[in-house]
């Protein structure tokens, strides 16, 4: 296999194109079979999917990486699978199975091996997608789905260090409604947020932070990413509603703070009481762990630390996960899942 032409050290998280995919199709009563890797392209669709016309979509997110054992695993992608089946009943959609969306992930990333960066270079990002894909007028379930993954390199969030972001409460806008999809991956969720956070990067902040859309002053997410907080020893994240994305960086944060001897508690956070913590951080797949170096909402503006220096506990779960994801650490919780054929 020719070595891909990728520069190693300038990656981002942007999309390459790589040489394979995996598609499968069902109609909307009959069982899931395997589906089939492909040569990467372009997809054709009807101008009446389902996905198209209503939004009756999913995506998923996970990374393959190179570790210390000079093997590649997978982080947790029975989490992704699981996440992905509860989203599809959410959506009226067919639910894939665990076994056969844990097999095409495997195969898209065996396929596409030389993709995958060196260690320290970044990850092999996978992107799994559900989604009706068969034509439907009205508004309802489509008649047939298509369950697809692709994947592409992606360079490590942080070059040089960690840095910390500056995040800006959003007013005016909400994520995601108690009842709603906030709770599950469903594509709809995510172009609502394009124009608040577009708005808040041109102010110079990171990213939005929104808030709970029934009183308007729990924090719910950050962007697409989960929030933490650090205050008087406790870690505190805001509690799953159903609102909230269930993040899999979310939940392995808490089983790792919890192992580590922290009290984590999962309830509301109010924005003033995120806003007087010690620590403050977001996470998920992409970023890992974004340190928090300021929280703006309306007038008032309150800095974590020195606003640049990533908090003690922050930098501790950061190093902690990492270290397992790249095997340099014992895998003690069982969340790494060797890519058969690249051990
Ligand atoms: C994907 C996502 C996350 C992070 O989930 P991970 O499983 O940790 O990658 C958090 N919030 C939202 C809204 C997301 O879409």
């Amino acid at each position: 296999m020719s070595e891909a032409p990728v520069d190693w050290d300038s990656l981002t998280f942007s999309m390459t194109e790589t040489d394979f995919m995996y598609i499968a199709k069902t109609a909307i009563d009959a069982p899931w079979a395997p589906g089939e890797i492909l040569p990467y392209g372009n997809i054709s669709i009807s101008p009446a999917a389902g996905v198209i016309n209503y939004g009756q979509g999913l995506f998923e997110g996970m990374k393959a990486y190179r570790t210390n054992a000079g093997r590649v695993v997978l982080f947790r992608p029975e989490e992704n699978a699981r996440r992905m089946q509860r989203g599809a009943d959410r959506l009226k959609m067919p639910p894939v199975p665990e076994s056969i969306f844990i097999d095409a992930v495997e195969q898209c990333v065996q396929q596409n091996a030389r993709w995958i960066p060196p260690m320290g270079k970044g990850a092999l990002y996978v992107r799994p997608l559900l989604n009706g894909s068969g034509p439907i007028l009205g508004v309802a379930p489509a008649p047939e789905y298509t369950f697809m993954i692709y994947v592409t390199p992606v360079g490590p969030y942080f070059k040089g260090g960690m840095s910390c972001i500056n995040l800006l409460i959003s007013d005016h806008h909400h994520r995601a409604a108690p009842g709603g999809s906030g709770g599950v991956k469903a594509i709809g969720n995510y172009a609502p947020g394009m124009m608040p956070s577009k708005n808040a990067k041109a102010a110079g902040y990171a990213e939005v932070i929104y808030l709970d859309a029934e009183e308007h002053k729990y924090v719910e997410e950050v962007g697409a990413a989960n929030f933490f907080c650090l205050k008087d020893g406790v870690l505190y994240t805001p509690e799953l509603t159903g609102t909230i994305l269930p993040g899999i960086t979310r939940d392995s944060i808490i089983q790792l703070a919890r192992h580590m001897g922290y009290e984590v508690v999962e309830e509301k956070v109010e924005a003033g009481f995120a806003m007087s913590a010690e620590e403050a951080f977001c996470c998920g797949t992409a970023a890992v762990i974004s340190p928090i170096g300021s929280i703006t909402l309306g007038d008032k503006t309150v800095t974590y630390s020195d606003g640049a220096t990533p908090g003690e506990l922050t930098l501790k779960l950061y190093n902690a996960l990492t270290n397992i994801q790249n095997e340099v650490d014992e895998d003690t919780f069982g969340w790494v899942h060797p890519v058969p054929g690249l051990e």
